[in-house]
């Protein structure tokens, strides 16, 4: 019932059957499948009239709005290249992004084109169009109603799979992010692996509920509504939420700014099946004291990717009677790399599932050898999935992707059956006394505290030791936390080497990146010793 689109184009175009069927929903505007087609015929068009060709690269700079996926439609059917602008950057950073990815063309909102007002002279070349503008746009701005107003003309391209498709900037958690290639092979790919992924969640529901109508090889399933909750313009929302619906039929529900009781709301009133979530809002959800009041009875899974999905949030929510589910992936893999979800994730809480039949995956010791079942080393895989490279850094390129494996920087280790276990960012563990300390070993019985709401544990510069524990945590709501009541629970579960030596508890909560990271780098330099307890 599905086919295997060779390129985005394709995939885009397949979808003009849904006809009258929603595909975009923002507040009280909808836009049918119809309605979609008709605008990303008329942003193209209006593209090729400013000067935009095939390979031409044109930026995306706004918020979670309807316009965001019609642009990304209009520019990939065209075959020129999407860059994502991540909607947090300040006029230098996109200045940066700009100067990086040199494009033709740029499609934003009103913040973005203020932001844009900062610097446009440095690129006076590149056409501006601007979408949902109060207050008028500047007169080297196109505003969208003529973009509109244009004629419904998709220009006609042949694609090559291996072309590229998007640049979309890594979440930068560990560094500056770097723009990645990704191509249309590797995003339509993508999204098969997420059908995949998706098909077994629902069959599982359905035997789980004994609702075998629920299940899509019944012909009558529900289609898929996703509520759209965690950036466009990173993976994760756009190529792993967002492209399988589309290619399904189903109906994207945007919210401006993410909050957990209006998710509530949403999630009832739209009858929302999928959520893109990161694990901390998952946590927000399940936990928020208004859970019980609305209807979520829709909701096939909770709990999301991008960061490790914590035990005790699995146990939580299989406790309510309902599916955990946790994917693993990255940009420079397109989008999901490995998926768990219900029973799986139950009986084996810290995998995140086995990696998806696309690629071949190795874990490596240093030397790059490929280690056994059980051994700790690099995460590294290979497969149609992955990014051509970053943009302008041949280096980075060279070094992370090495006879076409790609090192993913993720330290783990696969079982007997194959499912994969992250115990930590290379970059993130703690180098104690030359003893190495996971820092997500940590962090999952920190979760398990009562009081505790979030929490990131990193290394601390120490004299004597080199690297010493460090603890960030934020409590629930109300609640207080003495840190020695944090030690003596961590104690009864963790070697007193991995306990942490500093810990701040904070009235905030922690800082993120648009990932729905914890920013560990900025806590590291924010964070002084001496008001550690
Ligand atoms: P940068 O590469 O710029 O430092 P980033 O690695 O956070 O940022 P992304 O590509 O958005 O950028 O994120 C991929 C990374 O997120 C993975 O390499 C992994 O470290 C982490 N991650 C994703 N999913 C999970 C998961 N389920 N469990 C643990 N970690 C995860
Ligand atoms: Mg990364």
């Amino acid at each position: 019932w599905l086919h295997a689109p060779a390129n985005l184009r394709q995939m885009w175009a397949g979808t003009a059957g849904h006809a009258d069927k929603d595909y975009l929903v923002y507040q009280d505007e909808r836009w049918t499948y119809a309605q979609a087609h008709d605008e990303v015929n008329r942003i193209a068009n209006w593209l090729r009239e400013n000067g935009v060709g095939q390979h031409d690269r044109v930026a995306i700079a706004m918020r979670n709005y309807p316009e965001w996926m019609l642009a990304y439609w209009a520019i990939t059917s065209m075959g020129a290249v999407v860059v994502g602008v991540n909607a947090w950057w300040v006029s230098a950073e996109l200045a940066y992004a700009l100067e990086d990815s040199a494009p033709r063309a740029i499609i934003c909102d009103e913040e973005r084109l203020q932001r844009l007002g900062e610097i446009h002279g440095q690129f006076p070349d590149i056409k501006v169009a601007a979408v949902r503008c109060a207050h008028g746009v500047p007169e080297w701005a196109t505003p969208w109603s003529e973009v509109l107003a244009t004629k419904p003309l998709m220009p006609e391209v042949d694609i090559d799979p291996d072309d590229d498709a998007c640049i979309f900037y890594t979440s930068g958690t560990t560094g500056r992010p770097k723009g990645a290639q990704l191509t249309h092979r590797g995003c339509s790919n993508n999204v098969l692996s997420m059908l995949f992924v998706n098909a077994s969640q629902v069959s599982l529901i359905a035997k789980l509920n004994d609702n075998p109508g629920m299940d899509p090889a019944s012909g009558n399933a529900p289609p898929p509504a996703q509520l759209m909750a965690t950036p466009l313009f990173h993976v994760t929302a756009n190529n792993c939420a967002a492209q399988p619906v589309t290619l399904a039929g189903g109906k994207l529900v945007f919210m401006y700014k993410w909050d957990a009781e209006e998710a509530l709301r949403i999630i009832e009133e739209e009858k929302i099946r999928a959520i893109s979530s990161v694990p901390a809002m998952a946590r927000e959800l399940v936990l928020h004291p208004s859970f019980a009041d609305y209807d979520t009875s829709s909701v096939l899974g909770f709990g999301g990717g991008g960061a490790a999905v914590q035990p005790d949030l699995v146990g939580k929510i299989s406790a309510m009677g309902r599916v955990a589910n946790q994917g693993y992936g990255m940009t420079e893999a397109s989008g999901i790399i490995a998926a768990s979800m219900g029973n799986f994730l139950v009986e084996r809480p810290t995998s995140c599932g086995p990696p998806l039949p696309v690629f071949d995956t190795r874990i490596t010791d240093i030397d790059g050898n490929a280690l056994p079942p059980g051994e700790i080393g690099e995460v590294c895989i290979r497969g149609v999935q992955l990014i051509k490279g970053y943009l302008n850094r041949p280096e980075a390129t060279a070094e992370t992707i090495v006879d076409g494996w790609l090192h993913t920087g993720d330290i783990g280790y696969l079982d007997e059956d194959n499912f994969l276990y992250l115990v930590d960012r290379a970059k993130d563990m703690v180098l104690r006394g030359g003893e190495n300390i996971y820092c997500s070993e940590v962090e999952n019985v920190i979760f398990r505290h009562p009081a505790v709401q979030e929490a990131a544990v990193f290394s601390v510069e120490d004299e004597r030791l080199g690297e010493e524990v460090g603890a960030a945590i934020y409590p629930q709501n109300g609640k207080t936390l003495d840190p020695d009541d944090i030690r003596k629970f961590a104690r009864e579960h963790l070697a007193g080497f991995k306990i942490p030596r500093y810990i701040w508890v904070l009235s905030d909560p922690l800082p993120r990146n648009a990932s729905g990271k914890f920013l560990k780098k900025a806590l590291q330099s924010e964070l002084d010793i001496a008001d550690a307890s």
